[in-house]
C-alpha cells in the first residue's frame, strides 16, 4: 500500500517579473518498508520534489498544483504547525551534508537524546538504552562510548550514520536521504547504502533517495524514477528498469557508469537546461541520438511498457 503518494506536482519560481517552471506533473508513490530512488542529474528538479514534501522549499517557489497525499491526507493542506509535527516525527530528512544536522556544541549523544524526549517522550536510562540501540542498527562500533563524542570527533561516514541513527530515534515512517553519501569515499557510500537497505528490511521503513547515481542504487531500490529537466521520463520496478531500461536517457545514464573492466566510459554530450533555457517538445531532444521531427514538436506522455514500467519518449 502507498504510505506516500505524488500527484501531479507542478512547481515553480517567482522571479522578478517572471514565473519559471520547474516541475512539470511530477508523479510517483512510496510503498510501505520500499526504497524508491530519484535519480538525476544536478538541477533536475529531484531534490526539489522531495523538499516538497517536507514544505521545505525556497520562499521563491510556488507549487501551482498537486498534490501530496501522507497516509491519504494532503500535506500541501496542512498548517505549518502541523508540518512542524510531522517533519521528523513522520518523514525524516537526512540531508547531504550531515553537519547541517548536527550542533557542533553538544555530543551527538545529547543530540539522540534530546530527539528521544521531543519526538518519543523517553528520557534517563530507558533513552539511553535506545540511543546505544540506534547507534548499533547504524553499525556504529563502540556505541556506548561514542555518544560522548562530539560531531568534529566523527568520520564523515560516521557523522551521516550518527544522522540516519537520528532518523531512527524520531520512529519516522519515512526517511528522505537527499544525496546521502555524496561527500564519502566509495567503500563508506557502499556501507550507507547496505545501513539504509537494512533498515528497510527490519524496521520497515519507507526510503525516499534521491541520488545521482544508479550504479549506487541497482542493488538496494525497489523502484526508480528517473527524472530529466523537471519531469520523470521514466519510472519501474528494479528488475524492469536495470533489464529494460528504455528512455534514451536512462540509457545515457547507465552507459556512464563506471564498470571495473577498465572500458572507456561514456558521457552524455551537452548539458541539462536551465530553467530559463525555451526547449520546445521533450526537453531531452538537444541531447537525443534518437531525436525525430515529433521530439522537437510535442512532449511525450507516458506510455505503459508493462504495469511496472512507464516511459516518456516517442520511440515507445
Ligand atoms: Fe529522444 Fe525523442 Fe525520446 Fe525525447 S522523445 S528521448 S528526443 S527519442
Amino acid at each position: 500500500m502507498a504510505i506516500l503518494e505524488v500527484k501531479n506536482l507542478n512547481l515553480g519560481f517567482q522571479f522578478e517579473n517572471d514565473f519559471k517552471q520547474a516541475l512539470y506533473d511530477v508523479s510517483f508513490s512510496l510503498e510501505q518498508g520500499k526504497m524508491l530512488s530519484i535519480v538525476g542529474e544536478s538541477g533536475c528538479g529531484k531534490t526539489m520534489s522531495a523538499m516538497s514534501i517536507l514544505r521545505l522549499i525556497p520562499k521563491t517557489a510556488r507549487i501551482t498544483s498537486g498534490k501530496i497525499l501522507f497516509h491519504g491526507e494532503d500535506l500541501l493542506e496542512k498548517t505549518q504547525k502541523d508540518m512542524q509535527r510531522i517533519r521528523g516525527a513522520k518523514i525524516a530528512l537526512i540531508p547531504q551534508d550531515p553537519m547541517t544536522s548536527l550542533n557542533p556544541l553538544y555530543t551527538v549523544g545529547d543530540q539522540l537524546l534530546e530527539i528521544l524526549k521531543i519526538h518519543q517522550n523517553i528520557q534517563g536510562e530507558a533513552a539511553l538504552q535506545k540511543a546505544i540501540e540506534a547507534f548499533e542498527i547504524v553499525q556504529i562500533p563502540g556505541a556506548k562510548s561514542r555518544l560522548n563524542n562530539y560531531p568534529h570527533e566523527f568520520s564523515g561516514g560516521m557523522k551521516q550514520r550518527a544522522i540516519i541513527a537520528m532518523a531512527l530515534c524520531c520512529n519516522a515512517e519515512i526517511l528522505i536521504a537527499d544525496e546521502p553519501t555524496t561527500a564519502l569515499d566509495v567503500t563508506i557510500q557502499a556501507q550507507i547504502m547496505k545501513i539504509l537497505h537494512e533498515i528497510r528490511n527490519y524496521q520497515n521503513t519507507s526510503i525516499l533517495l534521491i541520488t545521482h547515481d544508479l550504479a549506487l542504487v541497482s542493488e538496494h531500490t525497489d523502484e526508480i524514477a528517473v527524472m530529466y529537466a523537471g519531469r520523470i521520463v521514466e519510472r519501474g520496478n528494479n528488475s524492469e528498469f536495470f533489464s529494460n531500461p528504455t528512455h534514451p536517457y536512462s540509457k545515457a545514464l547507465l552507459k556512464s557508469i563506471p564498470t571495473n573492466r577498465g572500458e572507456q566510459l561514456e558521457t552524455i554530450k551537452g548539458q541539462p537546461p536551465t530553467l530559463s533555457q525555451k526547449i520546445e517538445g521533450c526537453k531531452f531532444n538537444p541531447r537525443c541520438e534518437y531525436k525525430m521531427e515529433i521530439c522537437t514538436q510535442q512532449i511525450p506522455a507516458q506510455k505503459e511498457i508493462t504495469p511496472e514500467h512507464k516511459c516518456a519518449c516517442f520511440l515507445i
